[in-house]
């Protein structure tokens, strides 16, 4: 694993989008573990690192395949609790409509569903020690960031790039007005680090 900050990992044999770890005294909780056929390596890697006993805990920023698709493996592997914007879950289980006909035909890829403990986020949580969650709906309407410290696990609300911050691709939006919103939001966090799904760990300058 590589270390970003003080408790914090980015693991490295995710599939799909980027997985990190961090620690809280004996207890170890996953952002985003991946796609569901990256979840043997990352129950290896997490395995080989001596942490796989004390997984309590699954951050999932949002339900696309490629950030929630590992989570069931590493709960039914852990018994951890797995937790997930409201909005989103309720897409999962058919009892909300996508926004977009693009996001209704992305729906069609399901993750393995969750059959252990699941944790419903409105935002302004605390489901782990030392973590908030913070709804930034847009890029899908139950998307949550996730503060720790001076980081900020950005999920697919936000990117990266040289200039700031940007949005994702806007036909992967389904609310483009919250989408920019969130956008604001996450900039007015005065988050350092940036951990975002896709791309590298970014340190953010001050505006
Ligand atoms: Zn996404």
């Amino acid at each position: 694993m590589e270390s970003i900050y003080p408790s914090v990992f980015r693991l490295q044999h995710s599939a799909g989008s980027n997985g990190y770890a961090l620690h809280q005294g004996d207890r170890v909780a996953l952002v985003d573990p991946g796609l569901p056929n990256g979840s043997s390596r990352v129950l290896k890697e997490l395995g080989d690192e001596g942490l796989l006993e004390r997984v309590t805990d699954v951050l999932v920023t949002h339900s696309d395949l490629d950030h929630l698709g590992a989570a069931a493996a590493v709960q039914a592997a852990t018994g951890a609790t797995v937790w997930l914007g409201r909005a989103d879950a309720e897409i999962l289980e058919g009892k909300r409509e996508p926004s977009t006909r693009f996001r209704r035909l992305l729906a069609r890829r399901k993750a393995p569903s969750i059959r252990g403990p699941l944790q419903l986020l409105d935002g302004g949580e605390v489901p782990f020690p030392g973590v908030r969650a913070i709804a930034t709906p847009g890029h899908t309407p139950g998307h949550m960031v996730f503060t720790f410290g001076e980081v900020v696990f950005a999920g697919d609300a936000v990117r990266g790039s040289d200039d700031g911050l940007r949005l994702m691709p806007g036909i992967l939006t389904s609310d483009m007005r919250e989408a920019k919103a969130s956008l604001g939001l996450i900039a007015g966090l005065g988050a350092r680090w940036l951990c975002p799904g896709h791309g590298r760990v970014r340190e953010l300058r001050a505006a």
